[in-house]
């Protein structure tokens, strides 16, 4: 039997345990861990990617029944000196998007995980002394010593390895592989219980009124120089209010160092004054701290057998929840390389095509690690968040419901979407730059509020929410559509005048719609120019057939599809009981 080691039983660990268990049939999963339970965690907030992971782990009840969900999407900006006396305007999710998302109580989520992993996993308390790699061709198992206690030793032979073990990352200091990040980040976060709802809910702020939701049971994001706060909601276990608080930055564009509770009500009094008294009005359970703690990895896969993931790859901006949705892309890719594996189809090639896809996800990180720069203007950060939250559920969405991204060809078409660039030479990561340059130099501060319009109910795809809904190529067309709709919509925001400069800007933004308009009529026109790489077979193809069984969707979930196959007869036809 394929015996798989997974060092660290933090929350990757536990998730790559239970998607293997189900995914992977007639599989030994050794679980290493030694069980401290102080580990900092979160909260965590989620996005829809996650949620779908989650659910193909059959977790779908207990989110429901033991966290809050998340109505995506909100975002506060500072617009002082409104003209009709607000503090922030509110973008807020127009109404419940289908694709659902969860505040997570980790504490909780954690102890189901783990009630969950009984009985399929052979579970060792110890720690990961040392390990011996056996490269492939030498036919040999790997070796893995585990310590117990001081003098009891273990010894394992294994065929896999997915080192999980966070941030003291053991196979990236055994390898070699550490790598310094582009940029750093620090974070502090605490947990706060009974405070005063109200007075986050009764800020001052212009929005979109609705009974769609309570606009509590949201991610609440703030927005300052050079810093971020998430407010994450919680299902307490007590019935008492409780949430996590964080404050990420980067310590050379902020001026900050080191953060404490004190400092961070100081920061909050000068910025955002609802938010100290609020956090005033609670209770702090916990607190930590995380100094530059931003690292990245040379290799995170590989053909001999061992599989870097989680923290112990590479750490994150948790900017947009995207924590457990790498994880939930991660966990699916290594299990696909196993099952390749083990029927003789996987190739180097099809390794490095997965792992640009993962270094295409850094590029996007190095984007966001850049919005620090301008996190304090309204104008950039509003637009940003459009633009970015467009193409996600435009395209990074549909490439992980269908199942696309563990196909090599579209992995690779993915990272030449999203290249990597040198901090020195990394372009404006706003959108339609020179304009809204243009559009910040000249708007009055009482106006602000009237050039960031909350343009989500144009730019998520409500239609979507199953993989075979609506195509990957007609979602991207609509993207370019919808991009150039909003170029012309921010176009029309500016007060033009007769001027060289003007002229410029609006040859230069008229042409950038008009060229989005024909990339949207191309692919209309020729949907297979961007969807045929999935169709390429060969060694770019996923393991799991159809693409999107990976999610544990299948032919009576989905129609259209008629005889779903595995590519290994030995994957397991385990399904979650209760996808919908
Ligand atoms: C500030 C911040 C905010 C975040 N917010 C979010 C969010 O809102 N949403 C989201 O999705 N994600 C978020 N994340 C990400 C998420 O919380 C982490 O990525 C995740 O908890 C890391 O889990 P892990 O299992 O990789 O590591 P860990 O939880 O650190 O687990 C590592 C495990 O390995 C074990 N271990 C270590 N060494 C060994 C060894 N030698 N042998 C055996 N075992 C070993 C440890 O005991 C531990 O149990 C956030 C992260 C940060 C830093």
């Amino acid at each position: 039997m394929t015996k798989l080691a997974i060092i660290g039983s933090g929350l990757a660990g536990k998730l790559a345990a239970l998607y293997f268990s189900r995914y992977i049939k007639d599989i030994e999963l050794v679980v290493i861990d030694p069980r401290k339970d102080n580990l900092p965690i979160v909260g965590e907030s989620t996005v829809e990617i996650t949620a779908q992971f989650l659910k193909s782990l059959d977790l779908s009840r207990h989110l429901e029944e033991e966290h809050y969900h998340k109505y995506g999407l909100t975002y506060y900006f500072r617009t002082d000196g409104d003209e009709d006396g607000y503090d922030y305007a509110l973008h807020e999710a127009p109404g419940v998007i289908r694709l659902p998302a969860y505040n997570l109580n980790r504490w909780k989520f954690d102890r189901e995980l783990t009630r969950r992993l009984e009985g399929r996993i052979v579970d060792i308390h110890g720690k990961v002394a040392d390990i011996a790699i056996a490269p492939k061709a030498s036919g040999r198992r790997h070796s893995v010593k585990v310590m117990q206690d001081d003098v009891r030793e273990l010894t394992l032979e294994v065929d896999y390895i997915v080192d999980t073990s966070g941030r003291s990352r053991f196979l990236a200091n055994k390898l070699s592989l550490k790598k310094a990040p582009a940029y750093q980040r620090s974070s502090y976060w605490l947990r706060l219980e009974d405070f005063d709802r109200e007075t986050l809910t009764s800020i001052n702020a212009r929005k979109i009124r609705h009974h769609c939701f309570d606009s509590y049971y949201v991610t609440h994001h703030f927005y300052g120089h050079g810093y971020w706060i998430w407010i994450i909601p919680m299902r307490s276990e007590n019935s008492k209010d409780l949430l996590s608080f964080g404050y990420t930055y980067r310590p050379e564009i902020c001026g900050e160092k080191v953060m404490s509770f004190d400092r961070l009500c100081e920061i909050l009094k000068r910025d955002h004054p609802p938010l100290e008294a609020f956090l005033r009005s609670g209770k702090v359970i916990d607190e930590t701290r995380y100094y530059n703690y931003m690292y990245e990895s040379e290799k995170y896969y590989s053909m001999d057998g061992w599989f870097l993931l989680g923290d112990a790859a590479f750490t994150f901006d948790p900017a947009n929840s995207a924590g457990i949705a790498y994880l939930s892309h991660q966990i699916p890719q290594i299990a696909s390389f196993v099952l390749k594996d083990r029927v003789g189809t996987l190739t180097e090639g099809y390794i490095a095509s997965l792992e640009k896809h993962l270094r295409a996800q850094l590029a996007l990180q190095d984007t966001w690690s850049c919005w620090y720069a301008f996190m304090k203007s309204p104008i950039k950060m509003a637009w940003t968040l459009l633009l970015a939250n467009m193409g996600y559920f435009h395209i990074v969405v549909p490439n992980y419901m269908s199942g696309a991204f563990l196909n090599g060809a579209v992995a690779r078409q993915f990272a030449k979407l999203v290249p990597r660039h040198e901090p020195s030479s990394q372009p404006a990561v706003y959108p339609f730059a020179s304009l809204l340059d243009e559009i910040e130099a000249t708007t009055d501060q009482k106006q602000v509020a009237k050039v960031i319009p909350a343009l989500y109910e144009y730019t998520v795809p409500f239609s979507y929410y199953r993989p075979d809904g609506v195509s990957r190529s007609r979602l991207a067309a609509r993207y370019f559509f919808k991009r150039a709709g909003l170029r012309l919509k921010a176009m029309a925001m500016l007060s033009w005048r007769p001027s060289l400069h003007h002229l410029k800007l609006f040859i230069r933004h008229g042409s950038g719609a008009v060229g989005d308009y024909l990339q949207a009529a191309f692919l209309s026109a020729f949907p297979l120019a961007y969807a045929r790489n999935e169709r390429a077979g060969g060694e770019d193809e996923s393991a799991f057939v159809p693409p999107h069984r990976f999610l544990g969707l299948d032919r009576h979930d989905v129609e259209g599809d008629t005889h779903p196959t595995t590519m290994d007869a030995s994957m397991t036809p385990m399904l979650p009981r209760d996808v919908t």
